[in-house]
């Protein structure tokens, strides 16, 4: 005897996008830029998380929402760092969902958030199906699961606004042809950008932190304002912004006052000496 079917899989991403709608919705009301960091394990998505949020975090608010089956290892990695973190543990579950990001935002103060990043579970397959509500959704390959992965796992890659081929210092002792990788994504996705990475590499970290600043700007529509610009002045309450930065920044204004005064000086002893 035949059973009724139930399709379950309709209902869990209908209900999945209504909480991911609440959530941009959240996002858009305190100007938070959420990015959701997508890869298998090991693809070095905490890395390129961890490097940003160094180089981010004087000049923004951060906070990460750090996704796994179990363990707070990646957790423990980005709170080190200074930010809050909320460890995100699914379980069974083989990625993050629009519930989980719901209940974990419930934890911080977002109009304290510039840029949230949400590491999701490391898996190329499952995550591809959610909509968290991001802004920007990024993929992370590494050259180590061999280049013809990206062909293997379509799906993922067509979903992105951005792609990463990553630890391409090692495609040679892995036997990996990272520019195949990058044209097969291109194949899959000629719209967007596609980077290569390299921690070895400065200046390729930095071009991946650089697109999450550009978009950040564009969702906010704001320019790359100087660091004290972004900051309150002098607050009692939360701010990520370090103490002596503050002083270097009151030494700066100090000099520059005491130059201005120093030329008014000067300028009103040549007017003297000239009308003498
Ligand atoms: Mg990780």
């Amino acid at each position: 005897m035949i059973m009724h079917i139930i399709s379950l899989g309709h209902d869990v991403f209908k209900e999945n996008n209504k909480l991911a709608a609440k959530n941009k919705e959240k996002f858009r009301k305190h100007d938070v830029f959420a990015v959701n960091v997508m890869g298998a394990i090991g693809s070095g998505k905490t890395t390129l998380i961890e490097e940003a949020i160094k180089s981010l975090q004087g000049k923004y608010r951060l906070a990460a929402i750090a996704g796994d089956v179990v363990a707070d290892m990646d957790a423990n990695r980005f709170a080190k760092l200074g930010i809050p973190t909320i460890p995100a543990n699914t379980g069974k579950e083989c990625h993050l969902d629009a519930n989980i990001v719901n209940k974990s935002i419930e934890r911080v103060n977002l109009k304290d958030i510039d840029i949230l990043f949400m590491e999701n579970v490391g898996n190329l397959i499952c995550p591809a199906d959610f909509d968290l509500g991001e802004d920007m959704r990024v993929v992370v390959v590494s050259v180590s699961e061999g280049d013809d992965i990206i062909l293997k796992h379509p799906v993922v890659f067509k979903t992105v606004n951005l792609a990463i081929v990553n630890k391409t210092d090692i495609a040679e002792a892995v036997d990996a042809d990272a520019d195949k990788m990058v044209s097969d994504i291109e194949y899959l996705n000629p719209d967007i950008p596609v980077l290569k990475t390299s921690k070895k590499q400065k200046e390729t970290v930095d071009a991946w932190i650089a697109e999450i600043e550009k978009a950040y700007l564009a969702k906010v529509g704001k320019k790359a304002w100087p660091v004290f610009m972004k900051t309150r002045p002098f607050p009692g309450g939360s701010s990520s912004f370090p103490a002596e930065d503050i002083k270097t920044i009151k030494f700066k204004y100090l000099r520059t006052l005491v130059g201005l005064l120093s030329c008014k000086c000067r300028a009103e002893a040549v007017m003297g000496a000239l009308v003498a």
